[in-house]
């Protein structure tokens, strides 16, 4: 640790003066505060000197790992040469542009342009507006409604908590704003009952038309939903979702937005999740692995059809972040983008990293207490069951994925619990030797004599 923050009393500091966000605050203040100081590969330090390997890569994000000296040096380069300056008003930097024409190449093809914000949150109050603007400007001022789902995550600003499902959110603030309905979400081991997978997957996915039959078509703007839903446990749809929902926003003239916050950049062995899914959404807001984390930077990919009319028919756009394209973030992200296509960290999620990941942490499934282990690329889930059979479901849920992952961390694994799932999210470098690490210390964390 550098001498500038050399302080002893680090924890008690914390508690008197900085609020964390979603935390018990008391608790957290009376527990103490986990410091944690430094990061090298899937690896980080809290301040008893205690190595975690990082399971979660930070909050889904670290994806090209720690401690890469090519992004501090970009930064300090750019920060040297010019540290700010904007998007707005006919300007822009040299970053900003370039970071444009990187993120869309990598897209589907129907994505060729993109808006800078500052996050995910940002990100989705961002289509949101758009989608608004965009129907009026075609001459459809009505089409307001968002359809979202129950449990999905799209971020903490009013719009991006009032887009998300969380009922625990929602209680906080007299949410959901007015103009945004919410659907079930495509969770089969939870609430699939008899049905198979297949049949729940269209179902639930029919649950959009319902809605939107319910709403009025010339009522609805949008459909909003993680390719994976992340946050909610690591949700993997069946196979049969998606195509549906695609389906129906066709047919119905509702734009579809798919919240790549976690899925893009690698995580599911694919750039993005859409293509993963084989789905063309209007709009993609995305984050996090944009710059791994390294510096906070977001945006909206915005389809053809959309840009076509933002850009020939709407004239000013009121909309933007002081920070919306900072030069210095995207140099960041410029340099972890380009990381990820020189050691192919995307393909290597596909073909190598991804299936071994998938096997191993598959393998978990055997235990007693694991009802499922499922993961696509590297995004992972165990359900914690009392019965696999039966797919019962344990009387407290929060408290048992608590009591698994305080005993992961214990033992020296980061992972997340999501009520009675445990999700994994490990950044993209990880070798095969850390998977097997993970592995281990999952089953040490179940209590099992394996
Ligand atoms: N969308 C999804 C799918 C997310 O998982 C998150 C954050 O976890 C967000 C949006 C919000 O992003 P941010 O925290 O950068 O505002």
């Amino acid at each position: 640790m550098s001498d500038t923050y050399a302080r002893s009393n680090l924890a008690a500091i914390d508690a008197a003066h900085h609020l964390h966000p979603f935390s018990d605050m008391g608790k957290l203040n009376a527990d103490g505060t986990r410091i944690i100081q430094r990061g090298e590969g899937v690896y980080i330090w809290d301040s008893q000197g205690k190595r975690y390997l990082d399971g979660f890569a930070g909050l889904w994000c670290v994806n090209v790992g720690y401690g890469r000296k090519e992004i501090a040096d970009a930064v300090a380069r750019q920060m040297n040469e010019l540290p700010y300056y904007n998007t707005f008003f006919g300007t822009t930097t040299t970053p900003a542009t370039l970071l444009a024409e990187k993120v869309t190449s990598h897209a589907g093809p129907h994505f060729n342009h993109v808006f800078f914000t500052g996050s995910g949150s940002e990100a989705n109050d961002t289509w949101f507006r758009m989608a608004r603007v965009y129907w009026s400007a075609v001459g459809k001022p009505s089409k307001k409604i968002v359809i979202a789902r129950k449990n999905g995550y799209h971020g903490s600003t009013v719009a991006g908590a009032s887009l998300g499902g969380m009922k625990y959110m929602h209680e906080q603030g007299d949410l959901p704003i007015p103009g945004i309905e919410h659907i079930g979400q495509p969770y089969w081991y939870g609430e699939g009952g008899e049905l198979s997978p297949a049949e729940f997957g269209v179902k639930v996915a029919r649950e959009l038309e319902a809605k939107i039959d319910e709403l009025g078509e010339e009522n609805v703007s949008a459909f909003v939903a993680e390719p994976i839903q992340g946050a909610a446990g690591v949700i993997i749809p069946p196979a049969t979702y998606w195509p549906e929902i695609a389906r129906i926003c066709k047919s119905r003239n509702i734009l579809l937005v798919c919240d790549e916050v976690i899925c893009g950049f690698g995580r599911l062995g694919e750039w993005f999740g859409h293509q993963y899914y084989g789905v063309e959404p209007d709009f993609a807001p995305i984050a996090k692995g944009l710059s791994s984390g390294y510096l906070p930077i977001g945006g909206v990919l915005v389809s053809d059809r959309i840009a076509h009319v933002l850009i020939n028919e709407v004239g000013d756009f009121n909309h933007g972040f002081t920070y919306s394209g900072h030069p210095v973030c995207a140099a960041a992200a410029l340099e972890n983008l380009r990381i990820i296509e020189d050691e192919k960290l995307v393909e290597r999620v596909r073909d190598d990293i991804g299936p071994y990941f998938g096997k191993v942490w598959g393998a978990l499934g055997e235990h007693d207490l694991v009802g499922e282990a499922v993961s696509v690329g590297l995004m992972g889930a165990l359900q914690l069951t009392t019965d696999k059979a039966s797919r019962t479901r344990f009387e407290k849920p929060d408290a048992v994925g608590a009591l698994v992952r305080n005993n992961a961390l214990a033992n020296g694994l980061v992972l997340r619990a999501t009520g009675d799932r445990m999700l994994a999210s490990p950044p993209l470098v990880i070798t095969r030797e850390e998977v097997d690490e993970m592995a281990r210390i999952v089953k040490i964390a179940l209590g099992a004599a394996w």
